[in-house]
């Protein structure tokens, strides 16, 4: 058996690092939290291929005095707190002492920095785990700190780092968390040069939110209080989306991946779903933030309140939806170009609108959305009488009088449309406009890029940065190109089952049925004959794709009987 030997400095200071540095990511995110911990109006991120090559991160905080930059590298050297007590009432991101010794364990540190009120400040090298230099210099207040050769001495996890892509993703989407969390601080972070994401600090949440989320639907908000916790929430209905959209949560600005706030917010997104930021606030001693290296799960004293708060939200938000609404997406435009008659008309109330011109819809990007009627028009077999007062439309086959749902039968057609061409081979709609994608998005989708374009989304490369040139073709669906590729992310997102084409059919069929025309609206008699055909083209013509009928027929024979005539 072997002997037990106390482990050296060398050994120990890197096992411990494992904790705190898992990824060039974590180490972004503990450098950033001690940015915002010195108070700091700017953060400036730089990454060298996601941070593999090099990791910059400068501020114009409080910086540190000359004399302590040799103590801030050290394991459990911190200005945060100094006795037991002080964990009761922690409010600074950082507390450990960990980072930076950590940082200094597996990279090439430089640390430069100047104090508040300081006349000139200093440098402070490391290498291999030892400071090589530590010298006077002049730098702005503030400090700077430059990682380099991350996990060189450690060939096992180097080998398990993620694509530079990956990396940065991670990197951006906590930049962006703590820029929605601290808004009166610019953020800025830089990729291989590039900027891919930028905050002013001019203190407006819903701004940064929008710069996130996407400006519509409109981004709501709600404080709510549950005993000891306050809840300030933000929330976006999301298209297309059964699941949870972007979800970030923050307990006394701390980001935090935790159990508690997660099935929290689960159980929310099953009511209404769509992106969240919820900031719960309460006191510090009600919650133990000491219990994982890396900071990101907490512990409450009152787990119910945290429900109780979201459920709050929820109740305030809005009615509780089975469907997701799609109040981003534009309802459909249906055109007759072959039939010579019918009305046109522009229904702006329910923000949609019919038209007979083709020229209506030429600047309509994406899909020609049509009810298609032969050219050749038959005689028809069926005749259309009129809408009821009730919104239902009512025809005569000759056999029978039929009431139909126009709701439902859209609904109807609208899916199998989606269905039957997310099962043939793509097609796909060529954006007369190609729209540049922002480059938080741009970055998303650059993470999915190989199964988006398998599906029919054309992106690519341009010196404007991504452009979305091209997206599948759903049929006579009309949204918005952004609308569609921002749903069809966050369902790959959520993807669990692995099958693409499958999750990313039902998603635009979801879309497709909240798209379609409502039980309220005035279809005019050729819309509705073209309606009738579509239906009936369909396999099931019967049932919307919840169940629900799409027609009721009223048999001549059965009206016969009960008119008492036979
Ligand atoms: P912790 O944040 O847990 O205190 P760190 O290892 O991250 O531990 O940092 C050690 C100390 O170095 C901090 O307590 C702080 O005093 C100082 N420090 C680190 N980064 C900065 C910064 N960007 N600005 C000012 N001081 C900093
Ligand atoms: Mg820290």
């Amino acid at each position: 058996m072997l002997s037990i030997t106390e482990l050296s400095e060398n050994v120990w200071s890197r096992v411990a690092a494992g904790e705190v540095v898992e990824r060039p990511a974590s180490a972004v995110k503990e450098l950033v939290e001690n940015s915002i911990d010195a108070q700091a109006k700017r953060i400036r991120v730089s990454l060298k291929d996601g941070g593999r090559l090099g990791i910059i991160v400068e501020d114009d905080g409080t910086g540190i005095a000359f004399d302590e930059l040799p103590l801030a590298l050290m394991y459990h050297a911190t200005s945060k707190i100094s006795a037991v007590e002080d964990l009761e009432h922690i409010m600074t991101l950082g507390y450990r002492g960990e980072a930076l010794a950590s940082l200094v364990a597996v990279a090439d540190v430089e640390l430069r920095s100047r104090q508040q009120g300081a006349d000139s400040g200093g440098i402070i090298r490391t290498r291999n785990g030892k400071i090589t230099e530590h010298i006077p210099a002049n730098c702005p207040q503030g400090t700077l700190v430059k990682v380099e050769n991350l996990f060189s001495g450690l060939p096992a996890r180097r080998k398990f780092l993620k694509s530079a892509s990956g990396e940065l993703r991670r990197c951006a989407s906590f930049i962006r968390e703590y820029a929605v969390c601290s808004p009166k601080t610019s953020f800025t972070l830089e990729h291989d040069g590039k900027t891919v994401f930028a905050t002013d600090g001019a203190g407006d949440k819903k701004r940064i939110l929008a710069k996130i989320w996407g400006n519509s639907p409109e981004i709501q908000s709600v404080n709510v209080k549950a005993g000891h916790t306050e809840l300030e929430c933000w929330f976006q209905a999301r298209a297309g989306l059964t699941g949870r959209g972007d979800t970030m949560a923050f307990v006394n600005g701390r980001t935090v991946n935790d159990p508690v706030v997660k099935s929290a917010i689960s159980q929310a997104a099953r009511e209404l779903a769509g992106n969240w930021a919820l900031f719960f606030g309460l006191d510090p001693s009600l919650v133990d933030v000491n219990i994982h290296p890396a900071k990101s799960e907490v512990r409450f004293r009152y787990n119910d309140e945290i429900y109780d708060a979201v459920h709050e939200c929820v109740r305030h938000l809005g009615r509780p939806m089975t469907i997701p609404e799609i109040l981003s997406a534009p309802a459909p435009i249906i055109t007759h170009s072959t039939i010579p008659n019918s009305q046109p008309s522009t229904r702006t109330s329910s923000g949609w609108k019919f038209s007979d011109t083709p020229s209506a819809v030429k600047d309509i990007p994406a899909f020609q959305n049509t009810f298609t009627l032969p050219e050749q028009e038959e005689a028809p077999e069926i005749q259309y009488l009129g809408q009821s007062s009730g919104g239902y439309l009512v025809y005569d086959n000759g056999e029978a009088i039929i009431l139909a749902d126009p709701h439902a039968a859209h609904e109807r057609v609208n899916y199998e449309r989606i269905k039957s061409i997310a099962e043939s081979s793509h097609n796909v709609q060529k954006l007369l406009v190609p729209a540049v994608l922002h480059p938080t998005l741009a970055l998303e989708v650059h993470e999915y890029e190989r199964e988006l374009k398998a599906s029919g989304f054309g992106l690519e490369n341009t010196a404007q940065g991504v452009e979305l040139q091209a997206v599948p073709a759903i049929g006579n669906v009309e949204f918005e190109p952004e609308v569609l590729l921002r749903a069809s992310l966050a369902a790959l997102k959520n993807n669990r089952d692995g099958d693409t084409r499958a999750v990313l059919w039902r998603t635009w069929a979801t879309m497709a049925c909240k798209a379609s025309v409502k039980l309220t609206t005035k279809l005019s008699q050729n819309e509705a004959l073209a309606l009738w055909r579509e239906l009936h083209d369909c396999k099931q013509p019967n049932v919307c794709p919840h169940g629900r009928p799409t027609m009721i027929e009223l048999k001549n024979s059965d009206l016969l009987k009960r008119f008492g005539r036979e």
